[in-house]
């Protein structure tokens, strides 16, 4: 609701220009799209560009890399949806080509730094703002060699300060909403830096924008981050204001990204990673035959069913009665945990396996080349960020895809989405309770994982035939 109201008054001097403009000739938004192609995807500002914004000349092309980096659908048009995304509160560092004039990426050569909260905003008390930066600096703690310790005068490696307008740098800040803050990249001098634009409501909570969220993302910038075209991730560009942040995690897309410059915490750089054996039992090991236990993702490859939960997956195969569990990152490494659907092509040997807006291809331990794609190039709206659960049916050759209380069905022949869908689950699957973890199909039934139980739904009676324990799957 927030981007709602933010799209409509910033609508307002845009319009006005278009009234003004008389000939009425001109796309109101071209202004819009071109300074922000400028501002965070490096257009050059060529105003003849303009005049060829319908052929394939660099606009469009810088529409086409901004759709695909923001999770959109790649049209190379300014719809409507793709300028509501465009609309939404972000980081004002680009996302495409380097913040600084540095060559390759920078990082700190200490692993000890320093931080100095150089002013405060008015917005909320002193000791918020101290504590918002602190718990944003222990979010990357937690996962890497580093260590912060505060200074109250001097030249720390980390300056943090709030400012409006043009505060000193290139990049003058633009009053509420739109860009919310940016940070320079590892270095001497202002290199490392964070503002925040004070323009914006600054708040502990998520009433306004919240500090610690904006905070934890430019300091990953300050370490050495760029921007991540993961929707899930911290150092997305886009100012994400639903998170719980009672539930506030890195994604692991940010842990990967902040461990390949300074490797993971001492205290777990010796931790076991067992390859393709079954691991011994740790604190926060899903426990197999826990009656509450429920799936992520659950899928059939070669004629095994693999459940995946957090990071691990139990393999069932004909030949093992005994579930094994293993890491997903044992069998493939670059995927990440907290999977949301999985399903297998039998016809082409491949297991697509999604998370937030992505999803890869893999045969057998092997992840597929040109993944991961974005779940738009099959065909959903661009309002949908995720999936729940899939599964596909192999002697149809139609994969269903599971999204709240609705579902797509995809044609496998024809690689396209059915027409007339999204449909309600509720209508064609009575008596299933939406929404769906997991999905397969087995046996001549659908099995639908939602929560700890498991629905057994014969699709000739389209009814319901069994109400399981989602763990009955591991002999339980
Ligand atoms: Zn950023
Ligand atoms: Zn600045």
């Amino acid at each position: 609701m927030k981007h709602m109201a933010i799209l409509v008054l910033l609508c307002l001097p845009v319009c006005l220009a278009y009234l003004l403009d008389g000939a009425a000739k001109k796309d109101p938004n071209t202004d819009f799209v071109q300074q922000y192609l400028e501002k965070y995807y490096n257009l050059t500002k060529d105003r003849k560009q303009l005049l060829r914004r319908n052929d394939n000349g660099p606009v469009v092309k810088k529409i086409q890399e901004m759709q695909k980096f923001l999770g959109l659908e790649v049209t190379g048009k300014v719809d409507s949806s793709t300028l509501e995304v465009m609309h939404k509160s972000r980081c004002g560092v680009p996302d495409v080509g380097h913040f600084s004039t540095f060559p390759d990426t920078p990082k700190w050569k200490n692993t000890h730094l320093t931080y100095r909260i150089v002013n405060y905003t008015p917005d909320l008390p002193r000791d918020a703002v101290d504590s918002a930066i602190k718990k944003a600096l222990k979010v990357w703690e937690e996962v890497t060699p580093l260590t912060f310790s505060r200074m109250y005068e001097g030249e720390a490696d980390i300056m943090i300060s709030f400012a409006v307008k043009e505060h000193g740098d290139f990049y003058p800040f633009d009053g509420p909403g739109y860009t919310l803050a940016h940070a320079y990249p590892p270095g001497p001098g202002f290199y490392g830096d964070v503002h925040f634009d004070d323009d914006e409501k600054w708040t502990e909570d998520t009433s306004g924008t919240n500090l610690f969220l904006v905070a934890a993302h430019e300091l990953g910038h300050s370490l050495g981050l760029h921007h991540s075209a993961n929707t899930e991730a911290l150092m997305y560009p886009l100012y994400n204001s639903v998170t719980d942040l009672s539930r506030f995690r890195l994604s692991q897309d940010d842990v990967n990204g902040i461990q390949s410059l300074y490797g993971p915490p001492p205290a777990s750089s010796d931790d076991p990673v067992v390859p393709t054996e079954s691991v011994p039992p740790e604190p926060g090991t899903p426990t197999m035959c826990d009656p509450a236990l429920s799936f992520d993702a659950v899928s059939t490859l070669r004629g095994e069913t693999l459940l995946f939960k957090d990071r691990y997956f139990w393999r069932r195969s004909h030949w093992n009665p005994e579930p094994e569990l293993n890491l997903i990152s044992a069998f493939w490494p670059s995927l990440p945990s907290n999977l949301d659907a999985a399903y297998e092509v039998k016809s082409k040997d491949t297991v697509f396996i999604f998370k937030g807006n992505m999803f890869w291809a893999i045969r057998g331990t092997e992840v597929q080349a040109g993944y991961p794609r974005s779940i738009h190039t099959l065909g959903f709206p661009p309002t949908i960020r995720k999936i729940d659960a899939a599964f596909s049916d192999k002697e149809k050759k139609k994969t269903y895809f599971f999204v709240e209380d609705k579902y797509w069905r995809f044609d496998e022949n024809r690689k396209s989405m059915e027409q007339g869908f999204p449909r309600l689950i509720a209508d064609d699957f009575p008596g299933v309770k939406p929404k769906v973890d997991a999905a397969l199909q087995a046996f001549g039934f659908f099995y639908f994982f939602s929560g700890s139980s498991l629905f057994q739904f014969d699709p000739n009676a389209r009814v319901v035939t069994h109400v399981l324990k989602s763990n009955n799957w591991l002999n339980c």
